[in-house]
């Protein structure tokens, strides 16, 4: 199915290689005598790193139940997108407002992309979408569920229904699906051959590894991995990525502070009259108020910065939840706020 519509000049290359061979005298890569006398972590840093990421990927594989020839890995989901749309061409499809990435990327590939308007409560418009896939045969098609900037998690029953309508790739872009009650459709993967899972290490405390994933058929991660640059993930970053998911506690940590955090949050943002908070799966609330980009400016004077998203979504504020004394510390702020105050419950008088 991926191999069918890569665009031929990809089709035609082969992966680079580069066996590891394991032998006690290396003098094959050109790399230096010396690296950095280790410290805690064993790191040689004068060897290239994996170019597979082979552990890395086989405990990904493990933990999210699929083969290690089902995921590769890039320097950041970021580069995952590139790599996707390197591979596949456009046009690339993706919903509005969502992840400014797919269309930057896109743009920079010099390949054409459809944005098809979100519809009633930030859901997949099903109807709008299945015709511009009917019009316009997308080759990708991006699906950021929980979505960026809207919070929500698109309804499963649609994304099945644009898997069977669509005759390229629909890649599921689960950045924030730690974060929601959601489940995961990994386990899809074996029913939809089109389908093909994104993950990234970014938003659970590993941003500064820059480590993002994609889950598919090998067939698809075979032909991704003719465009990926060999070394595109280091060592250090596979080592770190490595022991973090192994031990758990910083990623559970997280996890856990974001749930109570947002409930919190979005019940005291909820109280505020003024604004309105939406509902959301992810480590982020979006917002809406009378005049986001005063709010926006006030909140910087205050030194507390937040996302101004009013050029996509009019007088739209994106907060990501942060630890519990910055989120106290943003609601204090906006209590203080002109225009904003707390709505007063008169059951209480
Ligand atoms: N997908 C979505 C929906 C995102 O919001 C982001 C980060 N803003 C990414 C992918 C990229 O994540 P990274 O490159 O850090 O893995």
């Amino acid at each position: 199915m991926f191999k069918e519509i890569t665009r031929s000049n990809i089709k035609q290359l082969r992966p680079y290689s580069a066996v590891e061979i394991f032998c006690r005298v290396k003098l094959d890569a050109n790399e230096a005598p010396y690296g950095l006398v280790p410290g805690p972590m064993t790191i040689e840093t004068n060897r290239y790193p994996d170019p597979e990421a082979v552990v890395l990927r086989r405990y990904l594989a493990q933990t999210l139940d699929v083969a290690t020839e089902n995921i590769i890995l890039g320097n950041g989901s970021d580069e995952v997108i590139y790599h996707l749309i390197t591979s596949l061409g456009g046009p690339v499809l993706y919903p509005a407002p969502t992840f400014v990435m797919y269309d930057i990327i896109a743009r920079t590939l010099a390949e054409t992309s459809v944005s098809v308007p979100l519809g009633y409560n930030f859901d997949l418009n099903a109807t709008a979408t299945i015709e511009a896939i009917r019009r316009d045969n997308p080759r990708l098609i991006f699906l950021s569920s929980p979505n960026n900037p809207t919070g929500n998690s698109f309804n499963q029953d649609v994304i099945l229904e644009i898997l069977r309508q669509s005759k390229g790739i629909v890649v599921v872009d689960e950045a924030y699906q730690p974060y929601s009650t959601m489940p995961s459709m990994i386990s899809m993967i074996p029913h939809y051959k089109n389908l093909y899972v994104m993950r990234t290490l970014s938003k659970v405390g590993l941003a500064a590894l820059r480590v993002g994933l994609l889950v598919g058929a090998a067939e698809g991660i075979e032909e991704l991995n003719k465009v990926r640059l060999p070394y595109n993930v280091n060592t250090l970053s596979q080592a770190m990525a490595l022991m973090a998911l192994k031990d758990g506690g910083l990623i559970e940590q997280n996890i856990r502070t974001v749930f109570a955090e947002r409930q919190r949050l979005f019940e005291g943002l909820t109280r505020l009259n003024g604004i309105t908070a939406y509902p959301s799966d992810a480590n982020f609330i979006l917002i809406k108020t009378d005049d986001a980009k005063t709010l926006h400016q006030t909140l910087l004077g205050d030194g507390i910065l937040v996302k101004d998203m009013t050029s996509t979504l009019e007088d739209c504020l994106r907060i990501t939840i942060g630890r519990p004394e910055e989120n106290t510390e943003l609601l204090h702020a906006l209590e203080g706020v002109k225009g904003v105050k707390m709505a007063v419950d008169s059951n209480a008088l």
